[in-house]
């Protein structure tokens, strides 16, 4: 009888923790006044509202300077072609620079309460891939913000390189057609997967539990998605251009 207590409970903690999913800010908390779509301003007001993560994308000009910004283009610029200098004729949706990733992280550093969710973008080719994983893990660690952040990538060299550089970093793959088991092989920690891959395979988010990965799920937005993904056994962590209602929610 008492073992039966005991399981019925394990089974009720697990629902409760399964569907309270961790809340990430996708490239900041944008959505909201005088911020702007991975700015400094976006990392701050994630921090500021309590998200337990802030996403930010990251790109190397073509003189070898991390910037965080999410396309690859800028007023049809393309930011691998291009020199840091000459980026910073343009401007964020709020008026702020392109920032640097060491701008940025020294920001991070100073609000210890938010997690990074640190995506290293596909460059040109393999070369650029490794040379700017290098450039992040260094930075990171200089900074000493290793244990706060997790790496995210669509490049699968990206994600060698940087398991490679910082074995015990979170490393989760975002491109979606590697099954948990492959991750796991890969000695990856996570899958970070679009919301029409987990339609697509409804049992891989507890098949990655299962393994030991960490599941999330991008971009969830919408009172609707919101509870849906909030809901569903296995996921994790849920990517939202929404934070703030999903917090909201939560509570
Ligand atoms: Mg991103």
């Amino acid at each position: 009888m008492q073992r039966y207590f005991f399981s019925l409970l394990l089974t009720f903690c697990t629902l409760v923790c399964l569907a309270q999913p961790k809340v990430v800010a996708h490239r900041g908390y944008w959505t909201t006044e005088g911020s702007a779509q991975n700015s400094i301003a976006s990392l701050q007001k994630a921090a500021e509202i309590g998200c337990w993560g802030s996403e930010f994308d990251v790109w190397m000009t073509a003189d070898g300077i991390p910037v965080v910004f999410h396309d690859a283009t800028i007023d049809g610029i393309r930011i691998e072609d291009t020199t840091y200098a000459t980026l910073m004729n343009h401007r964020l949706q709020n008026g702020e620079f392109i920032p640097t990733l060491q701008q940025y992280l020294t920001e991070a550093k100073r609000l210890t309460n938010c997690r990074l969710i640190f995506e290293i973008k596909q460059h040109r080719n393999e070369k650029r891939d490794c040379r700017i994983s290098e450039l992040s893990v260094e930075l990171v660690n200089m900074l000493g913000l290793a244990d706060r952040t997790d790496y995210i990538s669509f490049s699968k060299h990206v994600c060698k390189r940087i398991h490679e550089l910082a074995p015990k970093a979170k490393v989760a793959y975002l491109n979606g057609e590697l099954s948990p088991k492959e991750i796991k092989e890969l000695g990856w920690t996570g899958i970070d997967y679009n919301t029409k891959v987990f339609d697509k395979h409804p049992d891989w988010p507890l098949e990655a539990k299962r393994l030991g990965l960490e599941v999330n799920v991008w971009t969830v937005d919408g009172e609707e998605a919101l509870t849906h993904f909030a809901q569903m056994p296995g996921i994790d962590i849920i990517t939202t251009n929404e934070p703030e209602k999903l917090i909201r929610m939560k509570k």
